[in-house]
């Protein structure tokens, strides 16, 4: 029974697995944009397992894929070759742009985050490496480190060593707010006109993050910088046109290394590319890939060129499941479904046409204060002052999230105040449920106001 299934999960799962739900849900299945909780009622999913369901719950093809193989191999050590990950290794890499050829396969993103730093490190000689406040990298014990969200730390000794956080060039909450420049299809409220590099809230941080060098890095020298191409758990802040590309050019003059974390923004999520870091112009030296890339299977990765791969000939590096035979046909089935359902199309175009609903639905209630993101990466920052930006209050918010779910569409919650809806979904969501899950909002939050 429901209340069988609530006991069990208090008395025999860790407690760090939390539902903020006033009534949990139970999901028995799913199918594509679609889940089903115990008692058969359908819920529009739009945040697909947090960015991992990319091509749609239990997709026809991906659950063939993994059937074939399963029947064949399960699993050998990596000691002998499998056909699969070859076949695998070849298609992925040819996604990249440059001398990005190498492929490191592993389990998960906090994984392939470790991985980034260990070689960062290894390649350039240098201990220190950036992040942004506000950025998730991960929760193992080195890449909770880079995660910059007191929510998402524990508190152990030593977690910041060789870390530094960087001011966030956050164009709505930042303290350089207000009219910095993002880069998206559409036009948002807060956005403006600059050219890249020519933004004033844009060109702020960038000497922020020039100080950082001065002041915080011994001889000013970097092992890396992280990056996720849009905050995904921080909610969804876009970052000022031309940032990136200046703080990767900044970062490598001082012997760093520029890492990409596109575990949420890659697998043509943004609609306009198919990795997020292509929308900010640069190429980076090491790209890390979770959630999207297995539609739900345990599989990452980390992307980079021979010269920085072969720091992991310096040690016998070993990892018993990492590109798996499953694993591999998962991820060749998916980059196969994206093609031939030219999902990333369907991501800007739906994508845009949500956007421009919101920002419909914007106009009709104070309490939006934003509407951002690109593709189906999207965020609705809830406040309770237009002008202050000051977030809305947890119980109003939590409000409105629930009744969502109790009118059948499961949003997700983000942001350091957890007041941003998250709007992720499978990417073969259609206009028709954009409009339904916009029109379920607008019913959220009138019932919540009255
Ligand atoms: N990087 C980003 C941008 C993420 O959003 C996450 C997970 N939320 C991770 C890394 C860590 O991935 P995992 O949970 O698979 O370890």
């Amino acid at each position: 029974s429901y209340e069988q299934i609530l006991a069990t999960r208090k008395n025999h799962l860790t407690p760090n697995l939390v539902s903020h739900f006033k009534k949990p849900l139970v999901i028995h299945a799913g199918h594509m944009q679609w889940l089903y909780d115990h008692e058969g009622r359908r819920y529009l999913d739009m945040f697909g397992g947090i960015v991992t369901v990319s091509v749609g719950h239990c997709h026809p093809k991906v659950n063939q894929a993994l059937t074939d193989q399963i029947s064949r191999l399960w699993h050998t050590t990596n000691i002998y070759m499998h056909p699969k990950i070859h076949e695998y290794a070849e298609r992925l890499t040819a996604k990249f742009p440059g001398n990005l050829k190498a492929v490191c396969f592993v389990n998960s993103g906090s994984e392939a985050n470790d991985m980034a730093m260990l070689m960062a490190r290894l390649h350039t000689g240098n201990q220190d490496i950036l992040t942004f406040r506000n950025a998730y990298h991960g929760m193992s014990p080195y890449t909770m480190g880079l995660t910059a969200h007191s929510t998402w730390r524990y508190p152990l000794p030593g977690i910041n060593n060789g870390i530094v956080h960087v001011m966030n060039p956050d164009p709505y909450q930042g303290i350089w707010g207000g009219a910095a420049c993002r880069d998206s299809p559409v036009q948002t409220t807060h956005s403006c006109n600059c050219t890249p590099g020519s933004c004033e809230a844009g060109n702020a941080y960038y000497n922020e993050l020039e100080q950082t060098f001065k002041y915080s890095l011994p001889r000013g020298k970097v092992a890396a910088m992280f990056a996720e191409s849009i905050q995904g758990v921080g909610g969804t802040v876009q970052y000022p046109k031309g940032y990136l590309k200046r703080a990767a050019d900044l970062v490598r003059a001082n012997g760093g290394l520029f890492v990409a974390d596109e575990v949420q923004t890659g697998f043509g999520r943004t609609g306009d590319h198919f990795w997020g870091f292509e929308g900010h112009d640069y190429t980076p030296d090491i790209v890390t890939m979770a959630k999207g890339i297995g539609n739900g299977f345990p599989l990452a990765a980390v992307v980079t060129t021979p010269e920085i791969a072969a720091t992991l000939g310096l040690a016998l590096h070993f990892n018993t499941y990492g590109g798996n035979p499953m694993a591999s046909a998962v991820g060749i089935s998916v980059l196969d479904i994206i093609e031939e359902e030219q999902l990333q199309r369907n991501s800007l175009e739906v994508g845009t046409y949500f956007l421009k609903c919101l920002e419909e639905l914007q106009k009709r209630y104070e309490l939006i204060g934003d509407v951002r993101g690109k593709g189906l990466m999207i965020g609705v920052e809830l406040v309770n002052d237009r002008e202050t930006r000051a977030p809305l209050a947890a119980p109003h918010m939590l409000d409105i999230w629930e009744t969502c779910k109790d009118l059948g569409v499961l949003f997700g919650r983000g942001g350091l105040h957890g007041n941003v809806l998250r709007i992720k979904p499978p990417m073969c969501i259609n206009r028709a449920d954009a409009k339904f899950a916009v029109d379920v909002l607008g019913c959220a939050i009138a019932n919540t106001l009255a």
